[in-house]
């Protein structure tokens, strides 16, 4: 392997003098040296973008800006229209409408498409009733009543609001309010000599994805669970809520999925194959990812019925939310919680429209959304489907002039989603070798609104997307002079530098949450996130209610569809980018030092299974490893930038490298996880699932920490070793096809 130092020297000069022909290539370079977050910005102008020749930049130049103006928000909002008309959840009559729509318009455009069907175990409502039984009996409603100035709530299929796989059944019992229903919530009634064994908990909102509420619940006794929106975190405390505003109304209850989903992803009975038919299946009584009690979703206008109620202590300051009463922690209320839902095997469908690549059409750049939707989708998928439809219409504009991508684009719609990403995990699953051969990138959108640029994915991609977000024009500046200012003003004040200016912003590390996790966690495939969101993240005002309507679209989420033709403009671009590049513009020098400083930060996490006074964990062996990637990646960035800067790409050897760099992201996956939780296969990132939807570095040896499991950690430790070295050996590889003289 060659990691003497003299090659390397020679590369950063390399790189330096060829800054006066890619600017973004050389920053590149600079900022594996410089602190991570803190670059000098357009040193020079964009030149030739990442991954391309001067001759080939301008033909993408030109082919971009074709595709860029052709975008229209009146189309955007035509194509919005069907996907947002009727509820449409999955296996229901609204979502084979919706994939109805999805076929016959994508072929329309032009494209091929195809329809993945799968058999997946959804539940849907039959029944659910809240009634609350002490001091007085009230009925709790449901259900959202009509509201003045958005008619959809009337619509006459949507039904009960429930919690997807909650466990049908009836449970009675004094109520205990238990915060955001975290361990540390449950430990802190502990303190206060609140037990929860045998009463029915009552949770809000926040903080953790609602199934890490329900475990918890489960595992402290709770016969059931209410989870309830608390104006505190979403609500009037705010901001006006809807039809008035951005955020939740008295009578918005958030539906979702309740399923455990940190032990495997997709069909709850098909961990890691296919949903085809004749598929093996669990029983649902040995399901792992299936909560065991009933679990139902109130808005605060009914909660505020039984916490009003609660007697015993009050309430620590840290459980208080927005509602004018004292919050107390109870018992003194009883209720009684009966949920009836219809659980069963359902068809579900993915459909996958393409168009063929031109040079390499074995070699694909993916785009999804999901289509589903808990009632109507305004936002919630119907901003990021429209976005991608729009894409699918410019794309097949531009094919009928004879125009193709050199590599083929594909664009996904997932159905399922909101049960727990079924239908990206069922193709994912079913086509998990075709995609580790074929995938080149993989870019998810659950939805847009007007707000900030958010992006996440693999770190080898942060100056691809930045190289993009360049290009693509957003008010009077770019969409990266938003993402970078925004980023910016969100960092801590202490960690702010100076100038904004100089301030280079970062992708986040994905977690959990939509469909992008099968491909970066499951196969291991270069993976993004790119959304625009708005004050409250995801959780915007009126999500998973039957207020997330086109009226909402209309007047708060994206009036006019302005947003969707930056955010359709984005997508494009990023596709068209990845799919004509000379060579695959991931920049791993980046990656190991993301790696480098997520290990600075390993000591730091609080080791449970250290034990009292035991030194903590050494990671210098890995960081040793992680900076001999860095300065191998280093190296072979300084070699494809001189191919680059001469114009010379041999078309073997170039093909070569670029499986190599598009096939690395799977070597740093494997089968050797925690055997609860081996479908997570990615060793350097994965889900918090004590943080919402945050990713986590290096998420094995994390939940080992964290559980106090000193084997584990000593198991861990030696997993990250392998695929540190798996990295260089690979990184290693591309830097000798790199810098053959001729092939
Ligand atoms: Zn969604």
């Amino acid at each position: 392997m060659r990691t003497s130092l003299a090659p390397l020297a020679r590369a950063r000069v390399r790189r330096l003098t060829f800054a006066a022909c890619s600017a973004s290539g050389a920053l590149g370079a600079l900022g594996a040296f410089g602190a991570l977050g803190a670059f000098p910005e357009r040193l020079t102008a964009q030149a030739s973008y990442l991954g391309y020749t001067s001759t080939s930049t301008a033909t993408q130049r030109a082919t971009e800006d074709r595709f860029r103006d052709a975008v229209s928000a009146t189309s955007l909002s035509a194509l919005h229209r069907p996907l947002s008309r009727r509820p449409h959840p999955a296996g229901s009559p609204g979502a084979a409408e919706v994939v109805t729509y999805l076929q016959r318009t994508l072929r329309s455009f032009g494209l091929e498409v195809e329809t993945f069907e799968y058999r997946a175990w959804l539940s849907h409502p039959r029944r659910v009733r809240v009634t609350r039984t002490a001091p007085t009996v009230r009925e709790l409603s449901v259900r959202e009543p009509a509201l003045a100035g958005d008619s959809t709530a009337t619509h006459p299929d949507l039904g009960d609001a429930f919690i997807a796989y909650s466990a049908s059944g009836v449970a009675e019992g004094a109520v205990v309010y238990v915060n955001y229903g975290l361990p540390a919530d449950y430990e802190e009634l502990a303190r206060l000599g609140v037990n929860v064994r045998g009463r029915i908990a009552i949770a809000r909102y926040g903080r953790s994805h609602r199934a890490v509420k329900v475990f918890a619940a489960q595992q402290a006794g709770a016969r059931a669970l209410i989870l309830y929106s608390d104006p505190a975190d979403d609500g009037f405390v705010r901001g006006p809520a809807w039809p008035n505003g951005y955020w939740r109304g008295e009578q918005m209850p958030q539906r979702g999925n309740a399923k455990l989903s940190w032990y495997f992803h997709g069909d709850p009975l098909t961990p890691g194959v296919a949903a085809l038919p004749d598929a093996p299946r669990l029983s649902t009584a040995n399901a792992p990812t299936l909560p065991r009690i009933p679990v139902v979703a109130l808005a605060w206008g009914e909660a505020q019925h039984l916490l009003s109620a609660l007697g015993g202590p009050v309430a620590p300051a840290s459980f208080a939310g927005g509602l004018p009463f004292t919050y107390r922690l109870g018992p003194g209320a009883a209720v009684r919680v009966a949920v009836d839902l219809d659980d069963g095997l359902r068809p579900i469908r993915n459909v996958v429209a393409t168009l063929r690549g031109r040079d390499a059409p074995d070699r694909r750049v993916m785009l999804g959304a999901h289509h589903d939707a808990w009632t109507f989708g305004g936002v919630d998928p119907g901003t990021g489907a429209a976005a991608l439809l729009e894409c699918a219409r410019v794309l097949g504009q531009m094919a009928r002039t004879g125009w193709r991508p050199a590599r083929t684009i594909a664009l996904a719609f997932w159905d399922a989603e909101e049960y727990g990403l079924i239908g990206s995990t069922e193709y994912a699953e079913q086509w998990r070798q075709q995609l580790q051969d074929q995938l080149v990138l993989y870019v998810n959108t659950d939805m847009y609104m007007r707000g900030r640029f958010d992006a996440g994915g693999v770190p080898s991609l942060r100056d691809f997307v930045v190289d993009v977000a360049r290009t693509v024009p957003d008010g009077s500046g770019t969409v990266y002079d938003g993402w970078r200012t925004a980023e910016w003003a969100r960092l801590p004040r202490a960690q702010r530098p100076a100038d904004s200016a100089a301030y280079r912003p970062d992708l986040k590390t994905l977690g959990s949450g939509a469909d992008f996790v099968p491909f970066q966690d499951h196969v291991g495939v270069p993976t993004l996130s790119i959304e625009f969101i708005g004050a409250n993240g995801y959780g915007f005002g009126t999500y998973h209610s039957r207020f997330d309507s086109r009226a909402y679209v209309e007047r708060i989420a994206d009036p006019g569809f302005v947003q969707g033709v930056t955010m359709t403009r984005v997508l494009g671009t990023l596709a068209l980018r990845m799919a004509n590049a000379d060579v695959l513009p991931f920049r791993f020098s980046h990656y190991a030092a993301r790696l480098e400083a997520a290990l600075r930060d390993v000591p730091t996490w609080g080791d449970h299974a250290a034990g009292q006074g035991a030194p903590p964990l050494d990671v210098a062996p890995l960081l040793a490893s992680a900076n001999r990637a860095l300065q191998l990646a280093t190296s072979l960035e300084g070699a494809i930038g001189q191919r680059l800067a001469n114009g010379h790409i041999p078309p073997d050897a170039t093909r070569a490298l670029n499986d190599r760099l598009a096939r690395l992201e799977q070597l740093l996956a494997d089968d050797d996880g925690a055997p609860d939780s081996r479908w997570y296969r990615h060793v350097f990132y994965g889900w918090n699932i004590y943080s919402l939807y945050d990713g986590q570095p290096f998420p094995g040896l994390a939940e080992a920490m964290r559980g106090g499991d000193r084997a584990r950690v000593t198991h861990e430790v030696a997993r990250i070793a392998r695929a540190l070295a798996r990295l260089s050996t690979e990184l290693a590889a591309a830097l000798t096809i790199a810098q053959a003289r001729e092939t």
